[in-house]
């Protein structure tokens, strides 16, 4: 089959494959209206962020990474928001999240592993239109467990079987790419997030 390596990436870690699968075929992307406004808050609520972790704690933003394994046929690519002698990731979200998603500790988990770290930390911090409000509020004297009332931070160790089931996940999907057949999806409240919307359920908004 050559030496052409399939591109798997980090943050798509243990979300729908057969998302994975139409990425992976080429379809076109549409993402719904809603979904770009929180991805332009989104992209902003990072640079705030990531310069505060830049200027004062010395992180290095936006870090791009590769694992690659011949034996399986492929390779993750990811970009680490942040990183130094461990990696963070920064989620940007309408309401913040009780726990971590478990493709959220995915992906942080595929950086783990990248950077040979013990642990690493997810952020989640809330959405808004001037992200610098949030921030304002948010308490940097224990770095990198930093509280604030829209903001949440989780130390997340590093979890080998964990990053196991990510490999099994991108194998399996790997298999349907090489056969044309897409996979079963996840078909829940996530498919209106999604820019494949229109394949898995037609053209209706
Ligand atoms: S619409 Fe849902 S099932 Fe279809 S690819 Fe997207 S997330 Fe998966």
């Amino acid at each position: 089959m050559g030496d052409e390596l399939l591109e798997f990436y980090a943050s798509e870690a243990l979300t729908c494959p057969r998302r994975i699968y139409f990425r992976l075929k080429g379809y076109p992307e549409r993402w719904p209206e809603f979904v770009k406004v929180r991805l332009n808050q989104g992209i902003k609520t990072h640079e705030v962020l990531g310069d505060i972790l830049r200027k004062r704690f010395g992180f290095e933003l936006e870090k791009k990474m590769i694992l690659r394994s011949q034996n399986l046929g492929f390779e993750i690519h990811g970009r680490i928001d942040a990183i130094r002698d461990f990696p963070i990731e920064i989620k940007g979200k309408t309401s913040l999240p009780r726990l971590p998603h478990d493709y959220h500790l995915a992906q942080l988990n595929i950086y783990l592993r990248w950077a040979e770290a013990e642990y690493g930390y997810l952020y989640y911090i809330k959405l808004h239109d001037e992200p610098t409000k949030v921030i304002h509020g948010i308490d940097f004297s224990r770095f990198p467990i930093v509280k604030g009332r829209n903001f949440k931070a989780f130390e997340v160790p590093y979890d080998r079987s964990l990053f196991k089931d990510i490999l099994r996940q991108f194998y399996t999907i790997k298999k349907y790419y090489e056969k044309d057949e897409p996979p079963k999806g996840w078909n829940n409240f996530m498919c209106k997030f999604c820019p494949y919307y229109y394949l898995c359920y037609g053209n209706k908004e």
